[in-house]
């Protein structure tokens, strides 16, 4: 199962996505909660594909809605992974530590509110002039994780979406730490839609790439990652309590615009998109 939050008709709302048609979660389960991200939270089951086709629900077909960022205002702070791919760690030559971190890389990311595909990534003029895209495969917590082991992890996972989680280069080196310039508004789309983790059978299995106006940038698979999803899930789980609803950004590999000779930032008209295998193409536009 697929989920989105779209807007039809003039109303902002969530569903689930079937062959080619979108069916609103209100339609599937009456009494349904009234966001997705709420949805998530209070664990909902739905019924599964099939006998949503056999309730004869109605839909209306994807290409007629407006799709929104799935979750637009996370509660907390993305948690991303900085460094988790070998290739990008060595691709950054002003990194004076280019070798692979011992131990995993967290920083927070504010998204209040996520940025949508087909969202305009601001230029930001006066604050920084080196905007950078990193595609990345974001893990959407399902259940509340407190002291769970690895061979846990995948049970506590509501489903993966993706992040572009689009940076200030400037500004990450200026200010030491990386919160600010992976924070600026606008920088974070988000989508197109989550795919339940049903749907992703093995999350350290999936293409992962990218592309700037039409052109290959990033191309590598999750499988490249330094470290898993489920060992950060329980990582983390033992110094703090995830809960449902946290979005937890893997890392991105390489072929950021800053790892060129000299940088390729991204610049007005730029087209950007990032992909991942079962979760779909996430595109946005600078300036
Ligand atoms: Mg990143």
């Amino acid at each position: 199962m697929k989920y989105l939050t779209y807007i039809y008709n003039g109303d902002e709302t969530y569903g689930a996505v079937i062959k080619g048609n979108v069916y609103k979660m209100r339609d599937i389960i009456p009494n349904a909660p009234g966001s997705l991200a709420e949805f998530i939270e209070r664990g909902v089951t739905i019924p599964d594909e099939i006998n949503i086709l056999n309730m004869g629900a109605r839909s209306v077909p994807l290409a007629d809605v407006v799709i929104k960022a799935p979750i637009p205002y996370p509660r907390r702070e993305i948690i991303c992974l900085g460094r988790n791919y070998l290739d990008h760690v060595n691709e950054i030559k002003t990194d004076p530590n280019r070798t692979a971190p011992e131990t995993p890389v967290y920083f927070g990311k504010r998204a209040h509110p996520a940025n949508d595909p087909g969202g305009r990534i601001p230029l930001h003029t006066g604050v920084t002039d080196q905007i950078d895209y990193e595609a990345e495969l974001a893990v959407i917590i399902g259940k509340k994780c407190e002291d769970i082991t690895e061979a846990d992890a995948f049970g506590h996972i509501f489903g993966y979406t993706l992040i572009n989680d689009v940076t200030a280069r400037d500004l990450q080196v200026k200010h030491n730490q990386w919160y600010l310039g992976k924070s600026l508004a606008g920088f974070c789309p988000m989508g197109p839609f989550i795919a339940d983790k049903n749907e992703i059978p093995d999350p350290q299995n999936i293409n992962i790439s990218s592309r700037v106006n039409g052109e290959t940038r990033q191309k590598s698979n999750t499988r490249l990652m330094i470290f898993s999803v489920a060992f950060c899930i329980s990582q983390l789980s033992r110094g703090f309590t995830l809960l449902p609803g946290d979005i937890l950004a893997t890392g991105t590999p390489a072929g950021v615009g800053h790892g060129f000779d000299p940088p390729r930032h991204l610049k007005k008209g730029d087209a950007v998109e990032c992909e991942a295998d079962g979760v779909g193409v996430l595109l946005n536009f600078v300036g």
